[in-house]
């Protein structure tokens, strides 16, 4: 027999990491009877508020529901225009577009993916009433120009920081300050519930409206009956979830001083490749990005190969590789609303180039260093 050389073990792009406390926490509340929205709840949200400086905070099934909740929240709809980046996931724009309102798109920066605010003032109309940025891969969109504009032109702001969870901008984590903040808890996310999302909010008002949105709209009069005065949704997270959140959340600040160990591990392992690496944070600033994603444009024009090509490479070599994102603006629904190519030159380089690396709390230097050197034979091969 030849001898072979171990296969390594498959490397996915992101991968929870669920401890056996976390999961003996969940058996106790799957005995316990109480397993739709109850005390686990209450106990996460206040642990959330807590982490967040104290902001009211009320959880939801998703980031998506909570994107949704907060245009309703913040009175969008019919007729009104909301400022969004076209390199995102597509929640924002879906639920823009569900709520009656007009997604306008703005470019992004090349290097950090996030908001361009020079063209943010351009893109304001009359008909304006909102931003909903991104922080991309958790790295902050510039909150001082964010903020700036939209108090001088009276809008609101809707943060999608479903990948920032723990990140701060000038040392506040992000969530603590702002007007309406949005979290996600998916799997692949910084923090998971499983299937799950937050909502940061200005003031217990708004928390109670949040309460109303996500539970059919009820409230509950001195009588013992209820009342409906809004058509609510049901976006209420389970009890279940809510214990995974309460461990998960116990250990964040710990899986992001990971996340960023290994992302400046691969800027170290990466700085001859001709790939073109994301924006870092400023160097004393290391603590204000939670690496949610190390993303990387492919230097195409150069290659032999199709991205697509590439992925399939790495795949044979056991490593996993995302896509984050496409150019919404491209999608169908964009083209419909009028948007084509050649718009948003960032954004379009960007969707046809970047590639996401592994990045996750489990992953050692050692992986990081196998992705690296996948990514330099494979490129060695197809660049010219
Ligand atoms: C994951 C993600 C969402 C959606 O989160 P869900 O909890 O799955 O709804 C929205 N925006 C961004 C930037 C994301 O990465």
């Amino acid at each position: 027999m030849t001898a072979r050389a171990p296969v390594p073990a498959y490397l996915p792009f992101a991968r929870p990491s669920i401890d056996e406390e976390c999961i003996a926490g969940v058996v106790e509340v799957l005995r316990s009877g109480w397993i739709a929205s109850g005390p686990n709840v209450l106990n996460f949200e206040q642990a959330l508020s807590d982490y967040h400086g104290g902001r009211p905070v009320r959880t939801l099934t998703s980031a998506t529901a909570a994107i949704e909740v907060a245009l309703k929240i913040a009175g969008i709809g019919a007729g009104d225009e909301v400022i969004t980046p076209a390199m995102s996931f597509f929640s924002g724009v879906n639920m823009i577009v569900r709520a009656g309102a007009t997604p306008v798109f703005v470019d992004c920066d090349l290097d950090s993916r996030n908001l361009d605010f020079h063209r943010v003032e351009a893109a304001i109309t009359p008909r304006t009433r909102a931003i909903l940025p991104t922080h991309f891969a958790g790295l902050p969109a510039d909150m001082d120009r964010l903020y700036e504009i939209a108090g001088r032109r009276g809008l609101r702001v809707i943060e999608d920081a479903a990948l920032a969870i723990g990140s701060r901008w000038k040392g506040r984590r992000i969530g603590s300050f702002g007007d309406i903040t949005v979290f996600s808890f998916h799997p692949n996310k910084n923090l998971t519930t499983i299937e799950g999302g937050a909502l940061v909010l200005r003031d217990a008002a708004e928390a109670k409206q949040a309460e109303q949105l996500r539970f059919h709209g009820i409230v509950r009069l001195p009588d013992g009956t209820r009342d409906v005065e809004v058509a609510g949704g049901k976006y209420n997270l389970s009890d279940v979830s809510a214990r995974i959140g309460l461990s998960q959340l116990a250990q964040l600040e710990h899986f992001n001083a990971l996340r960023r160990q290994l992302a400046a591990h691969y800027f170290s392992c990466l700085r001859d490749s001709p790939c073109r690496l994301p924006a870092r944070p400023n160097p004393h600033d290391e603590l204000d990005h939670s690496w949610n994603m190390y993303c990387v444009l492919l230097p195409l024009e150069r290659m032999s190969i199709s991205r697509k090509q590439f992925i399939e490479a790495m795949h044979a070599r056991g490593i996993g590789i995302g896509i984050s994102y496409e150019a919404i603006h491209l999608t169908t629904l964009g083209r419909r609303m009028g948007y084509h190519e050649g718009m948003f030159p960032n954004t379009e380089r960007i969707a046809r180039e970047t590639v996401t690396l592994p990045l996750f709390p489990q992953m050692t230097e050692a992986d990081v260093e196998r992705v690296c050197d996948a990514v330099a034979d494979i490129l060695d091969h197809a660049c010219n």
